[in-house]
């Protein structure tokens, strides 16, 4: 990519930073957006500036929140009682647009991966047990990915949580064993979810 002016660079070397952004696509982007209006172009610098500086953890699950709670835990009708442990945002998402679950969530952010260096203490275990012990919480649902690192996980989670009394319950295994929460359809993350067996 010689011959590029320094700051046409520095734009296609940030671009190509993204998750499936090659240097073909990074290079494809750049000269998008240089055709681009000004005020398309300002926008999308906008947006990523704003959700930097806006997003941030909620307080009280780990989901992605404007304020100090997301919308979930900040909603009066949900069911404050009911506890549904997912890995990260993406996956709460899937299992919200099922519209099945009525509960509030805990994002662990991740899974455990002692392979990978991610051990039980870097995930939010220690604040959902503080959670379950500080509170009303009658059932934890754990909605870990149906894959080796997803079954490990919930095993940390649930024997953090022995002791509480709270009930546990796992996913109903409509799931495919080795697939991923956030790419399954609406209907086998529905029947996951009603026909979750206690674990
Ligand atoms: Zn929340």
């Amino acid at each position: 990519m010689a011959g590029y002016s320094e700051t046409i660079e520095r734009l296609i070397s940030e671009l190509g930073k993204l998750p499936g952004i090659g240097p073909r696509s990074a290079e494809r982007v750049a000269f998008y957006l240089l055709k681009a209006e000004q005020d398309d172009a300002f926008a999308l610098a906008d947006a990523i500036r704003d959700v930097k500086i806006n997003i941030r953890a909620c307080s009280l699950c780990f989901n992605l929140a404007e304020g100090e709670l997301c919308n979930i835990c900040a909603d009066p009708r949900r069911d404050k009682s009911t506890i549904c442990v997912v890995e990260q945002p993406k996956d709460l998402l899937a299992l919200e647009s099922t519209g099945a679950y009525r509960g509030v969530y805990h994002v662990l952010m991740g899974h455990v991966a002692p392979m990978e260096g991610i051990e039980p203490e870097d995930l939010t275990i220690a604040a959902l047990v503080e959670r379950v012990r500080a509170g009303q919480i009658e059932e934890v649902l754990l909605a870990t990915n149906p894959d080796v690192a997803g079954d490990g996980t919930s095993l940390h989670v649930a024997s953090a949580l022995e002791g509480t009394g709270v009930k546990i319950t796992r996913l109903a295994r409509g799931l495919p064993a080795g697939g991923q929460i956030e790419y399954a359809n609406k209907s086998i993350l529905t029947d996951a979810i009603t026909q979750r067996r206690k674990m």
